[in-house]
């Protein structure tokens, strides 16, 4: 793989042994659409180390045995890369970049993203905004991130906005992060002019320790993806970025009720689609109303009923994505047995005292947020949440077994 960088453009040249068909690091198939993006509202002078982070995020999935950059990177950063991947990186030269004292939030308007924000009352937002693609015809016209970047802007935060087209690199499944990290190449980029020294993401228990996202069901305390000591912890540390997972201790439950009763409430929005507000008939409008009626402790509502096509999914047996919430809605929402998700039911024998666990902060989640932002989080955690018995821990540590 050889990539360039020239006033924000991105351009990748496969070698003989590339691939355009690869997996990104949670193991989905991926396909390759086109060797160019675009990220709009960064530097020139980045260091070279954030100039390649930001290009393994979108050329990962695709590389097989080695990466020359246009400009040479520090070996720290070619170990990562090598030890994380098993790639050959280069050329080496540069000095290390070092951490800076700030802490960015990877903002997407998402109650996760929202509960991270929370936690830092004082750190500004980078946010991703898709921009069409000049060669990949859009898709997915319903996308709204029009939407979502002037709910960003109206949250009063410092805020950077970053565009870019770089989802239309991916085929299929559809246009989306090659990898979850190509979210943050704007902010990677930024990442000297903001005096960057970590990125906050919103992952959450689920995504972080539960096998969450693409994986199903089983506790991952070596996440590829998230974990400080994993691959991608590595790479983003070794270009003195660390990852930051504030709200990784908890629940999907506990971020909705963080988001929703903060001062960015107005502004939380998981729906990609509607544009006065949620679409409600999503799937992701589905899932989150699940646990929004759960938090709330009120009945279900949403328009669709169980012979809508959407339905189908909870028709089936489990495993299912998110299945930790999917226990603890059933245990919490009144009447849940007259909705869609009745047949459901018998899957489960979740009950309110067994899903406990997802109202607390697991402790491990914080130990590892770096050094300058632990208090901080260790202490909100604390007063706002609560920190899991051993008992609970107990349950995260053997989910999925
Ligand atoms: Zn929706």
């Amino acid at each position: 793989m050889r990539v360039t960088w020239a006033a924000g453009t991105l351009t990748f040249r496969l070698d003989p042994e590339d691939e355009i068909t690869g997996k990104a690091a949670d193991g989905y198939p991926v396909k390759l659409a086109t060797n160019s993006c675009t990220i709009t509202n960064v530097p020139d002078d980045a260091h070279p180390d954030l100039f390649a982070v930001a290009a393994w995020t979108v050329v990962a999935p695709w590389t097989r045995r080695r990466i020359v950059f246009d400009r040479a990177v520090s070996a720290e950063l070619a170990r990562a890369l090598h030890d994380g991947w098993g790639v050959e990186a280069g050329p080496v030269g540069a000095d290390p970049r070092p951490a800076g004292g700030t802490l960015a939030i990877s903002y997407s308007g998402g109650a996760d993203s929202v509960a991270a924000a929370v936690v830092y009352p004082d750190a500004p937002f980078v946010h991703f905004r898709r921009a069409p693609h000049p060669r990949v015809p859009n898709r997915w016209p319903h996308y709204r991130s029009d939407v979502l970047a002037r709910l960003a802007r109206q949250t009063g935060r410092p805020l950077t906005e970053v565009r870019s087209d770089l989802e239309y690199t991916l085929a299929e499944p559809r246009p989306g992060y090659p990898e979850h990290h190509a979210v943050a190449a704007g902010a990677l980029l930024n990442a000297d002019r903001l005096g960057l020294g970590g990125l906050a993401f919103g992952y959450e228990i689920g995504s972080r320790w539960l096998g969450g996202g693409r994986y199903l069901h089983r506790f991952t305390p070596d996440n590829p993806m998230w974990a400080p000591h994993g691959m991608w912890g590595r790479l983003f540390a070794a270009a003195g970025v660390h990852i930051v997972l504030p709200v990784g201790g908890v629940s999907e439950a506990v971020t909705m009720r963080l988001a929703l009763g903060s001062e960015l409430a107005a502004q939380v929005r998981w729906c990609l689609q509607g544009t006065g507000g949620p679409c409600r008939t999503c799937a992701k409008c589905l899932y989150k109303e699940l646990i929004q009626a759960a938090v709330e402790r009120r009945p279900l509502d949403t328009p669709l009923t169980a012979d809508h096509p959407r339905a189908r999914k909870w028709l089936r047996p489990p495993p299912y994505g998110g299945q930790e919430m999917v226990e603890y809605g059933l245990a919490r929402i009144p009447g849940i047995e007259d909705t869609l998700f009745a047949d459901c039911l018998e899957y489960f024998e979740a009950s309110e005292e067994s899903t406990s666990w997802l109202d607390h902060c697991y402790p491990p989640a914080l130990a590892e947020i770096p050094e300058p932002w632990r208090a901080q989080a260790v202490s909100f955690m604390t007063a706002q949440v609560g920190l899991m018995t051993e008992k609970e821990i107990h349950r995260v540590e053997t989910w999925g077994s």
